[in-house]
């Protein structure tokens, strides 16, 4: 049996192997607020991307960590952006954005793209090496990987867009330390899980 999302055939979740669902009381004991929510979730690392769109109007740029991969057939990545972004709004009128993955070292281009005070338009690109994509979306020099996608589809996911990009093209450069984001601070890698198979 198979279920339609937007359009789309789906599998079920009793084909997936799912036979009953858990009954979840009605009134959680303790209600999570955001203050508890983004305490436990900054104990998850990620790494941090860049998310920006060009077109025929004013180009912008955002500080995302909220990425993750979709699919791979299409190929499909998402991130999830404030409902009240004028970023997510560039991105609807253009249909289209690239992901910058920041390297080690590029705390200054997540703050610039984080700040509310950061110029608009061009301007918020100055002093920011970087070149135009086949999208228009900037893609910044250098980056650990980007990758430039078509809007797929956005949906709501409460008071953020979950902001869905078909991949049309995507590079990445090994050869770079990516940029962790953990626990508030910046980060970079350390392999300390290889040294302890190596020495244990
Ligand atoms: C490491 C890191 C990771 C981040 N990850 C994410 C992420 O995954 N997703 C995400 O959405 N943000 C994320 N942020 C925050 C984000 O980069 C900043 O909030 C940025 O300024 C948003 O830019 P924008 O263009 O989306 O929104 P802007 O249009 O610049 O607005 C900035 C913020 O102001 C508020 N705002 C705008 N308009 C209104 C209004 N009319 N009324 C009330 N408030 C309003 C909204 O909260 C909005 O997000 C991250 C920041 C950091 C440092």
């Amino acid at each position: 049996m198979r279920e339609c999302i937007n359009g789309r055939a789906v599998p079920s979740l009793s084909s997936v192997g799912a036979t009953e669902t858990i009954p979840i009381p009605s009134q959680s004991p303790r209600p999570v607020g955001p203050p508890a929510f983004r305490e436990v979730l900054r104990s998850f690392a990620t790494g941090v991307t860049v998310v920006t769109s060009g077109g025929a109007g004013a180009p912008c740029g955002v500080t995302a960590n909220a990425f993750a991969s979709v699919s791979l057939e299409p190929p499909l990545v998402l991130v999830c952006l404030n409902a009240r972004s004028s970023s997510a709004a560039t991105i609807a009128r253009n249909g289209a954005f690239a992901v910058n993955v920041l390297a080690a070292g590029q705390e200054w281009l997540s703050r610039r793209f984080a700040s509310p005070m950061r110029p608009r338009g061009h301007a918020m690109f100055r002093d920011v090496p970087h070149h135009t994509g086949t999208t228009g979306a900037a893609l910044l020099d250098p980056a650990v990987a980007w990758l430039e996608c078509r809007l797929h589809e956005i949906h709501a996911g409460g008071d953020h867009l979950i902001v869905i990009g078909e991949v049309l093209s995507c590079g990445a450069d090994q050869s770079r330390e990516p940029l962790v984001f953990h626990a508030g601070r910046y980060r970079g890698v350390t392999d300390t899980c290889a040294e302890f198979r190596l020495s244990g």
